[in-house]
């Protein structure tokens, strides 16, 4: 299958151990990975956030519930919400969910924003579980005809080191476990170049208790995404 069809299969396997109860897709694009999970009844709450609009509804009525949905139903109402906002802002409806997932999203990020992703997502969100996935520089030279980035829109593309080092701080800030892994790749070669898309999987370590929460952040409500569609099933 195509890369991005792995990348969303890894979300879905994971989906399928784990059995998040609230998923939140950043960066959705036009909701194709959303369009997958919804399948999963285990989820109850289930958001996306992009910064564009436009990109978000293109396809979103799909999500709408279909006749199957009602003949099949699943334990407990599902809720699809889509937010326009940036992942550099923190908005209080998405937090405390079981998974975020940030598919080739960073990359298309200044770095001062990559911080501001890391502290909303880590700091902020706190969600037990974070799936992010961006290209692997190492394995560019196997990429035919391939000069600079691979987007026109990339502002960086992390090697191994750099992602893991990125990664690690991470973990160390905020209390997380980071497991490397990722998808597409040359048999026998992914020991030195490792996967064409590079995945961290971060869980929130039992040890660290709680996540750190700001007496502030109780009170207050920072709403600045914009809700374009909601749908209860
Ligand atoms: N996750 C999807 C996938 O894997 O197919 C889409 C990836 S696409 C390369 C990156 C997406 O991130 C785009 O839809 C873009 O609009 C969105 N994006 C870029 N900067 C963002 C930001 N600051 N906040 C939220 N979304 C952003």
């Amino acid at each position: 299958p195509p890369l991005y069809l792995q990348r969303y299969e890894f979300v879905i396997d994971f989906v399928n151990k784990n059995q998040p109860k609230k998923v939140v897709d950043l960066g959705c694009n036009d909701c194709a990975l959303l369009r997958m999970l919804k399948f999963h009844r285990v989820i109850e709450l289930l958001a996306g956030v992009d910064i564009k609009s436009d990109v978000i509804r293109k396809k979103m009525y799909a999500l709408a519930p279909i006749p199957i949905d009602y003949l099949q139903p699943g334990e407990s109402p599902l809720t699809i919400e889509l937010y326009q906002g940036s992942v550099t802002e923190r908005d209080s409806r998405i937090k405390g969910f079981d998974l975020v997932t940030s598919i080739e999203l960073i990359e298309h990020l200044q770095l001062e924003d990559v911080s501001r992703f890391t502290e909303v997502v880590f700091g902020y969100m706190a969600p037990v579980a974070a799936i992010i996935s961006t290209p692997n520089a190492d394995f560019n030279p196997l990429l035919p005809g391939l000069t600079g980035f691979r987007h026109y829109d990339h502002k960086f593309e992390w090697t191994q080191a750099q992602f893991h080092s990125w990664a690690l701080k991470v973990c160390r800030e905020f209390g997380y476990v980071v497991e490397f892994t990722g998808v597409g790749q040359i048999p026998g070669q992914e020991e030195s170049i490792g996967f064409c898309s590079q995945i961290g999987v971060f869980h929130r370590d039992r040890l660290e208790g709680d996540a750190p929460c700001q007496p502030s952040d109780v009170t207050k409500e920072h709403i600045p995404y914009r809700l374009l569609y909601k749908v209860v099933y």
